[in-house]
C-alpha cells in the first residue's frame, strides 16, 4: 500500500474506530473553539509526535513544528515568518500560558549545529535559521569549535 492510500485508510479507519469516542470532545472544541494552555514548539522531525508522549487530547496543545525546534529571532519585514506568526497567535489570540520548547534525541537539525558546514549543508544552516547558534559553535572557517556544547544549546534556544 503507498503511503497515500495509508493515508486515506488510516483516516477511514480514524472516522470508524477512534471519533466517536471523541464525539463529544470535538463537538465541544468546534462548539467554544479551542483554548489551549500551551504552545509546544517542537522538531518536524517524522519520529515525534508531541501527543503520544505527552498524553494530550486534540485542544490541549498550540502545536508548532519546525526543522531543529527553533525559535527564530524577530525580523520587523515581510518575510514568511511562520514559527514567529504562530508564536504571536498563541500568545496574543489564544493567550497560552507556557510555551515548551521541545527537543529530542537524535535531532539531525541540531547535531549539524554541531558539526562544520559545506558546501550544500551551508545551505541547512540557513534555512534552520540556526546561523547564530552555529557561529557561536565554529569559526568562521568552519574549524574547530570555538564553544562549549552547553553553550550552543542556551543559544539554539
Ligand atoms: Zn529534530
Amino acid at each position: 500500500m503507498s503511503m497515500p492510500q495509508q493515508l486515506v485508510e488510516g483516516l477511514r479507519r480514524f472516522r470508524r474506530e477512534s471519533f466517536p469516542r471523541f464525539r463529544e470532545h470535538y463537538q465541544r472544541l468546534v462548539a467554544e473553539g479551542q483554548r489551549p494552555s500551551t504552545l509546544f514548539l517542537g522538531c518536524a522531525d517524522s519520529r515525534l509526535v508531541p501527543d503520544l508522549p505527552t498524553s494530550t487530547l486534540p485542544g490541549d496543545l498550540f502545536v508548532i513544528r519546525n526543522v531543529g525546534n527553533l525559535v527564530p529571532p524577530f525580523e520587523p519585514d515581510a518575510g514568511f515568518h511562520g514559527t514567529a506568526a504562530g508564536i504571536e497567535f498563541a500568545t496574543l489570540v489564544l493567550g497560552v500560558k507556557d510555551i515548551v520548547v521541545c527537543g529530542h534525541s537524535h535531532c539531525g537539525a541540531n547535531r549539524a549545529l554541531f558539526t562544520p558546514l559545506r558546501g550544500e549543508r551551508a545551505q541547512h544552516d540557513q534555512v534552520v535559521g540556526a546561523r547564530p547558534a552555529r557561529r557561536r559553535r565554529f569559526r568562521d572557517d568552519g574549524g574547530e569549535p570555538s564553544a562549549d556544547r552547553d553553550e550552543v544549546a542556551r543559544a539554539a534556544a
